[in-house]
């Protein structure tokens, strides 16, 4: 896809976006239009709000941008999202934090890069682009999260990207069980205590 639309790499890479409005202004044309803003929960969400109503999610570690587990029904302070969320936006001056919503209603009123209100600094989506850190402190919540877990349940991950892929090692150090649901092949499916390469939807409503 990055062959056929040289922007499309470059809307993702936080570099260009800092450095190029017109790819600030197409980067907001394509969040007014995401699908993502349309996307329901579906049944392997629900099976995680389940868990947690059972008092058995301690942690809920997701590399998903898009707060369906929230919107589900997951408490926000079991999330933790080491990615970052769609659903803010986050001013590169200042670190203000606040509501997409309000800054796509800014876009849609005619503003093709809208800026920080309080310092003029550019805003962005809240999420960890390429060439972007990730955040120190959230990693470590997830690790230490990790390490506190009896059980790992690894859904929906090739488990390939570290430092995240990690916690599935400190989950083992500290005596946990893991179990995989993935439809691929993971590089810890040898060490796992079940795998499945099942659809979610299915397998984790009858895990939980
Ligand atoms: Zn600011």
């Amino acid at each position: 896809m990055w062959t056929k639309n040289p922007l499309a790499e470059k809307m993702s890479n936080i570099h260009y976006y800092l450095a190029d409005p017109e790819v600030r202004k197409l980067s907001w044309q394509n969040r007014l239009s995401s699908p993502a803003w349309s996307a329901k929960p579906n049944a392997g969400h629900l099976a995680l709000v389940g868990l947690e109503k059972k008092n058995k999610l301690h942690a809920l570690i997701t590399q998903n941008i898009d707060e369906l587990h929230q919107i589900a029904g997951n408490s926000p302070d079991k999330v933790i999202e080491v990615h970052g969320t769609m659903r803010k936006v986050m001013c590169w001056g200042c670190g203000m934090r606040a509501p997409m919503q309000k800054a796509l209603d800014r876009v849609r009123a005619g503003e093709e890069d809208p800026k920080c209100r309080d310092c003029g600094g550019i805003l962005k989506s809240d999420t960890i682009s390429f060439g972007q850190q990730l955040v120190p402190e959230v990693i470590d919540r997830a690790m230490q999260a990790a390490g506190e877990a009896d059980l790992f349940l690894a859904v929906g991950t090739t488990l390939q990207v570290y430092p995240v892929a990690g916690t599935v090692d400190v989950a083992r150090q500290a005596g946990a069980r893991l179990v995989i649901v993935n439809a691929q092949e993971t590089p810890f499916d040898d060490v796992a205590d079940a795998v499945f390469h099942q659809s979610i939807s299915e397998v984790l409503p009858k895990i939980i």
